[in-house]
């Protein structure tokens, strides 16, 4: 089976209907793979064909977070951006300085969520994870600026 069969399989299973647009939403989420934001998708479906509107696209991926066939992140561009939900979760550590993205592993934050589900007897939603900073590069130069100002 493909991947735009097993996400059509479980979007129905699910109880989604499977018209011709969502499935048009579909086989672009599966043809950009990794992360894609609305207007990437909208995008890549006007490739195909012509009759999907930009406000289906919003709320197509809306349910489908809601299903957790997807999940969200914010990796700092201005945009949500969505990607298919696989069965390991993974996190991003995003640079402020010159925006590059670093992959994090879920291990990082299953442990705090542990602590979190015994402390607080509240279960956190770690399935997508950015977390903003500053990389070493822009660390090093940052620094320099100071040491130039205070010189
Ligand atoms: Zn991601
Ligand atoms: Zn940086």
């Amino acid at each position: 089976m493909d991947d735009l069969q097993v996400l059509m399989d479980r979007a129905h299973r699910h109880g989604l209907r499977m018209t011709r647009q969502r499935v048009a939403i579909l086989q672009a989420l599966c043809e950009l793979g990794g992360h894609a934001s609305v207007e990437k998708i909208y995008r890549q479906t006007t490739l195909h064909r012509r009759d999907v509107d930009l406000s289906t696209v919003y709320r197509t991926l809306e349910r489908l977070h809601d299903l957790r066939i997807l999940s969200q992140t914010d990796l700092g561009r201005g945009c949500a951006e969505y990607e298919v939900m696989t069965d390991q979760p993974h996190h991003h550590l995003v640079c402020q300085g010159c925006g590059q993205v670093f992959d994090l592993d879920h291990s990082y934050l299953s442990a705090a969520a542990k602590r979190i589900r015994v402390d607080f007897n509240f279960e956190p939603i770690f399935d997508h994870f950015s977390i903003f900073g500053w990389c070493k590069e822009c660390r090093r130069m940052e620094l320099r600026k100071q040491t130039s100002t205070e010189a």
